[in-house]
């Protein structure tokens, strides 16, 4: 009887891995990083549960750090198999997992100056040529067409609308109607990602349950964005977006050039100051097929940015005074050239700060939400004096009514449902309601059981 190990995303929201076992041979699904709090990313270094030269193959839902980023991690300790993905999900892991890499060499470094590490010296969790030797494993695949991942067992990806790339994974030979990998589920009717396909009939199915317990705001049509440029401009001062590289910067660009062509808003100069998210436009437009129309409207109208590439460019727009909106990571100013934005940026009352994603517990952007009059930059304390601002309704997550309006698309109810990815709240919460509305069986999985199969 297959079953299955859930290794990851168990009763949290990240290092997502659930490692198939069918006949003596192993598929992993998704190789993610567990990130936040300590006692979950201590995580990271633990040793997984079977040896990882012993599993056979990996599969990627989509190119996220909590999907993606313990890739360079397997293949350091031993594992020697292909890793199957779509093509947008290997174009963002060319510039995600090299980032990565870098950040963790980084930790290791600073980890040394500091001597905090209890190893001497510290080690990174994995290094560029990590990286770099799991891109070289990545064979992508197109949607919607079968491919083998073990003698007679198939997969299928099927566009998810969270991720350029991201997909839910339909594995068939297993036994009955097969099973279901969702990885991320996308939005309804969002600009530049497509709506999440239907549902395909399959006796196993996996969820995330993200926000298991919330509905994300009715959208406004952009009015929110629009109020915070115009008074902006009207204070002649500069906004200031920190944003996630990959996605969200797509998604904002098509709402100030929609907002510029329906005259809602004065037209300001608008820069991406991140060679990252450069190169993420560049792949959204390369696959606009697997997008949403509105990717190219963006397309359309990318002469209207200025991408700041170099350092110095970076340099000379950080002391230049004039009215402009500046998009640049990381999305909670925890790092990244944001932060020199800031630094220069928030005691000035004119500028507005504007966070557009989910800001964590222990991170710059949390506490200027909180309302915090000063925020620790390069070890002085710059007094906030700028104009903080969040708008709520950008997240890539399917909210709690999104995830039941998804399910209602499938032919019939698998025979479990395994909700993943997601804190115990919020899927206490989307198990009741899925119960309640549907009647399917559904169970939360914990960390590290395994569960057989009713196929
Ligand atoms: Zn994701």
């Amino acid at each position: 009887m297959p079953s299955l190990t859930f290794l990851g995303a168990a009763r949290t929201v990240t290092g997502s891995k659930h490692l198939l076992n069918i006949d003596g041979r192993r598929i992993l699904f998704d190789c993610g990083l567990f990130q936040g709090l300590k006692e979950l990313r201590q995580r990271n270094w633990s040793q997984l549960s079977v040896p990882p030269g012993s599993i056979d193959a990996v599969v990627l839902t989509h190119a996220h750090i909590d999907h993606s980023g313990w890739l360079p991690r397997l293949i350091a300790q031993g594992f020697k198999g292909p890793v199957h993905c779509t093509a947008g999900t290997a174009d963002i892991c060319k510039l995600v997992l090299p980032d990565a890499a870098h950040i963790q060499e980084e930790d290791a470094k600073f980890a040394n100056k500091r001597g905090y590490s209890k190893h001497h010296p510290a080690l990174p969790l994995y290094t560029k040529e990590d990286a770099a030797e799991a891109l070289s494993r990545l064979t992508p695949k197109p949607f919607r067409q079968k491919f083998s991942i073990a003698p007679g067992i198939d997969a299928e990806f099927i566009n998810a609308g969270h991720l350029l790339g991201s997909a839910y994974v339909h594995v068939t030979g297993v036994g009955g109607a097969g099973i279901l990998f969702g990885g991320d589920l996308g939005r309804y009717g969002r600009p530049v990602l497509p709506d999440p396909s239907p549902g395909v009939e399959a006796d196993v199915l996996l969820v995330e349950s993200t926000y298991g317990n919330r509905i994300h705001p009715v959208d406004d049509d952009g009015e929110a964005l629009a109020q915070i440029v115009t008074d902006t401009y009207q204070r002649r001062g500069k906004l200031i977006i920190p944003a996630f590289a990959i996605g969200r910067v797509e998604e904002l660009l098509y709402w100030l050039f929609r907002l510029e062509d329906q005259n809602r808003v004065p037209v300001m100069p608008i820069y991406v100051d991140s060679p990252m998210a450069i190169k993420g436009i560049a792949y959204y437009q390369s696959h606009a097929k697997d997008l949403d129309p509105g990717i190219e409207f963006v397309g359309r109208h990318v002469q209207r940015f200025t991408a700041t590439s170099s350092a110095q460019e970076s340099k000379d727009l950080v002391q230049n005074d004039d009215p402009a909106i500046i998009i640049a990571s990381s999305g909670m100013a925890t790092g990244g050239r944001v932060v020199h934005h800031l630094f220069a940026g928030l005691g000035d009352s004119r500028n507005t700060v504007l966070f557009v994603g989910f800001q964590a517990a222990g991170t710059r952007g949390r506490v200027m939400i909180e309302g915090a009059r000063y925020v620790k930059m390069y070890g002085q304390d710059v007094p906030v004096k700028a104009r903080i601002a969040k708008i709520n309704g950008m997240s890539s997550h399917a909210d709690a009514g999104e995830i039941i309006k998804w399910m209602r698309t499938f032919p019939r109810a698998p025979k479990v449902t395994y909700l993943v990815h997601g804190e115990p709240p919020a899927q206490e919460a989307l198990k009741t309601r899925i119960e309640k509305e549907l009647s399917w069986t559904v169970e939360i999985p914990a960390h590290g059981q395994t569960v057989d199969l009713p196929l």
